[in-house]
This record gives structure tokens, C-alpha cells and sequence, in this order.
């Protein structure tokens, strides 16, 4: 079980002090590592993004087949689950490269990551990828192979923030330059119904969800975090 290290009271004093943010009408590429966080942190940044009819392309890293500790193979489900997310947040499966590389594995693989995320980046292209620091291996991994296919291509990259919201304090972020997409209405609706297409995450057959409600009131603040650099 995870017990947040601070509380959303305290956190709040982190984002409302954030600079109100437009992202930049550009091409986007979500790198995703596990189905969920497309939702759970930039679900509302992709949906106002394709609200916009500005191009969206998502980079599914790995299936998160390994979410119960590996004692059930759970891609199958989860990339349908995910593609049921995308869907709902306005992706079309066409915009979906699934890499499948291994689920709590990724920084074993990075540079083959790297030599992936090349091809689909350009220097028009605006990177969207987990913060270097978010408390998951995985999920830093992601960050810092997004951060050399930048440098190398000259991209645009924001990082967006999941664990750190759990496993954090706001001490780590209060000096970072913060933005905030104020989220509309319409985004939020497609936020919760996307992310209610992961059951496998918020239910479990034997037990306390991996995605329990306590854990989830990041996923529905009225605003997204990001960091730019
Ligand atoms: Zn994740």
C-alpha cells in the first residue's frame, strides 16, 4: 500500500503557484510507460490538444503486463484498456507506436529506447515525457531518454509529474519552473472516462487495487502539471 508522503492540501500550495501555461501548437509526442499514465497525467493536455485538431502521437513504451508483480500477464488486457483511453481522450489507434518493451524493465533499454524515439521526433516535434525524478524507475527512464532524443533533435520537451505526486514532497518542486493547463469541462469528462477504462488498475481479483481512489485525486485536479525545459 502507498500512503502519500503529503497531502493534497499541501500540495495545492505547489500548483497554484504554477504559471498559467498554453502548450505550443505544435505536433506532440506523448512518451507513455505504462498504460495509465497517458491518462492519469496528460489525459487532459492530449484531449485539449486534439480539441484544437493539433496532431497528437503517443508512444506506448510497454504494456504493463507486470502491474500484479508479474503472477498474471496482464498486457493483453491493458493495451486494450489503453487503447479504450485513447479513444476517449480523441487518439486514434493509427497515432499509437506500442514498443513493448519490458513492463518495470525500461532502464535496461534505454538506449534502445532512444534509437526508437528518434524516428518520430523532428525539431518541430513537442515531446511530452515523465519527469526524470518521478519515483518510478520506469517512469525516469522514459524522462531521460526523452531528454537525449531533445538534445539530438532539437525538440521541444515538457515533463509531466505522476508518482511524484505520491512518493514526493513539495520541497522537491517549489523552486522548479512549474506551468499549469487549466483544464476545460469538456476535457475533465473525457479524463474520468478515459481513465475508467482501467479496471485492471482499479479493481483487483484478491485485493487492494494498484489504483486505489486515494490515489487517484491527481488525476482530477481542474489543471495539469508540467515542467518545461
Ligand atoms: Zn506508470
Amino acid at each position: 500500500m502507498i500512503v502519500p508522503l503529503a497531502s493534497e492540501a499541501e500540495w495545492t500550495s505547489v500548483w497554484t503557484t504554477a504559471t498559467s501555461w498554453q502548450p505550443p501548437d505544435k505536433p506532440s509526442l506523448v512518451i507513455v510507460p505504462h498504460p495509465d499514465d497517458e491518462t492519469l497525467a496528460v489525459g487532459g493536455f492530449i484531449a485539449t490538444q486534439v480539441a484544437k485538431g493539433l496532431p497528437v502521437k503517443i508512444v506506448a513504451v510497454t504494456d504493463g503486463e507486470n502491474a500484479y508483480g508479474g503472477e498474471t500477464n496482464l498486457g493483453t488486457v491493458r493495451r486494450a484498456e489503453q487503447m479504450a483511453a485513447l479513444k476517449r481522450l480523441g487518439v486514434n489507434a493509427d497515432d499509437v507506436a506500442r514498443l513493448q518493451l519490458t513492463d518495470s524493465g525500461i532502464a535496461f533499454h534505454e538506449n534502445a529506447l532512444v534509437e526508437r524515439l528518434l524516428p518520430l521526433v523532428t525539431r518541430e516535434t513537442h515531446i511530452l515525457a515523465p519527469w526524470t525524478g518521478d519515483f518510478h524507475p520506469d517512469h525516469e527512464a522514459c524522462g531521460r531518454a526523452a531528454v537525449q532524443v531533445a538534445e539530438r533533435t532539437g525538440a521541444a520537451l515538457t515533463f509531466y509529474f505522476f508518482w511524484t505526486w505520491h512518493r514526493g514532497v513539495p520541497a522537491l518542486l517549489r523552486d522548479l519552473p512549474l506551468r499549469s493547463l487549466s483544464l476545460h469541462p469538456d476535457q475533465l469528462r473525457a479524463k474520468e472516462e478515459a481513465l475508467s477504462n482501467h479496471r485492471s488498475q482499479l479493481e483487483h481479483p484478491s485485493g487492494e487495487p494498484i489504483l486505489p481512489d486515494y490515489l487517484l485525486w491527481p488525476a482530477r485536479r481542474p489543471l495539469e502539471v508540467f515542467l518545461s525545459i
